[in-house]
């Protein structure tokens, strides 16, 4: 008897031990949180970003929460999908250009103002880069030195004096930096338990990195404003074959794009150094087809939607539509879902 009531209770625990982690299914979800492509502004567009967040069921896949890249108002985006700079684990960039990190400076200054006492913040990017015209684009300077207007305006100084727990070298202080080499090969920047980001070098400017995370809901690569090594046509694609490969069997492929409509043949006025340093939207397409990426998010749009304009150059035939982006992508043969990103457009695997 008494045996029978230790198997029946065995049984109850092992049953409840199952739909324990049959609710604790593992998820991914990719949100862009800004997808205004370069220094021009349109329409309350968010500079570049995307924000990744791992976990499962129980948690709203909410145990970790990385950005990447902090383009101007990423800080606005992340409050409306809930999340605070407290919150977010690591913050990587792919380069040093302002649409790409202009951003972080307010997200630095609240962790520093209301975090100051708690865990350091990861920074993760390139080490300096040398660039064959003689200067050199450095995350860590740019990092060191966030804080740098607040100090020298005194507020930093003003709040510290109202409370001491703060960090007394300003919101410099809250990150812990980690720097490495962009390499064609891939390599492993950064893991926190069951995620792990790796990364490889990709042609924009020295010092750009293309990032890759994998969890055991999925995988998403984040490619930055990558283009092919080869900078001018002749060439086979306008995208990166580094990106390519790290992006091989992924589910998701973020990636900036140019539409082909800017061509410098095309009226556009746009010099040809800027249109073919970006992968262009049919390249993506076929590339993201050959690599077997289920999701597209397209983001950085060149030209922005509905834009009459881009920065100072013309939009031949007008304003380009959801449906200008998607047939460029699919005339690359992709026939997975193409998302044409705008701010907040989210994907999530496995999908509810
Ligand atoms: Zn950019």
């Amino acid at each position: 008897m008494r045996q029978h009531f230790l198997l029946a209770v065995a049984s109850m625990v092992w049953t409840a031990c199952l739909s324990a982690a049959a609710q604790a299914a593992p998820c991914l979800i990719v949100t862009l949180t800004g997808t205004q492509s370069g220094p021009p502004i349109f329409n309350g567009v968010a500079g570049a970003g995307t924000l990744v967040r791992y976990g499962d069921d129980s948690n709203n896949c909410n145990a970790v929460q990385l950005q990447f890249d902090a383009g101007r108002g990423s800080l606005l985006r992340m409050s409306q999908v809930g999340v605070v700079p407290a919150q977010l684990k690591a913050i990587f960039f792919t380069h040093m250009h302002s649409d790409h990190t202009e951003g972080f400076s307010e997200i630095a200054q609240l962790r520093w103002n209301y975090n100051s006492t708690g865990p350091k913040l990861d920074v993760v990017c390139s080490v300096n880069a040398l660039s064959p015209l003689g200067h050199t684009l450095s995350c860590s300077k740019f990092v060191q030195h966030i804080g740098d207007p607040l100090i020298q305006s005194g507020e930093i100084a003003q709040r510290i004096a109202e409370d001491k727990t703060r960090l007394p070298g300003g919101p410099a202080d809250i990150v812990n930096l980690i720097t490495f080499e962009p390499k064609n090969d891939v390599q492993v920047v950064w893991s926190s338990g069951e995620v792990k980001v790796s990364a490889i070098r990709s042609n924009h400017i020295p010092g750009h990195a293309s990032y890759r995370v994998d969890t055991p809901a999925g995988s998403v690569v984040i490619g930055g404003d990558a283009g092919n090594d080869v900078v001018t046509p002749p060439r086979a694609t306008s995208t990166s074959e580094q990106v390519e490969r790290l992006a091989r069997g992924a589910d998701i492929l973020v990636h900036s794009t140019m539409h082909p409509v800017m061509a410098p043949d095309n009226t556009s006025g746009m010099p040809a150094s800027i249109y073919y340093r970006q992968s262009g939207t049919t390249d993506l397409g076929a590339m993201a087809k050959r690599a077997g990426i289920k999701y597209l998010m397209l983001t950085h749009l060149a030209p922005s939607l509905g834009a009459q304009r881009h920065g100072p150059y013309r939009i031949p035939n007008g304003p380009l539509t959801e449906a200008d982006y998607k047939s460029a992508a699919m005339a690359g043969g992709f026939e997975g879902t193409i998302v044409v990103g705008v701010d907040l457009s989210t994907v999530r695997i496995p999908a509810k």
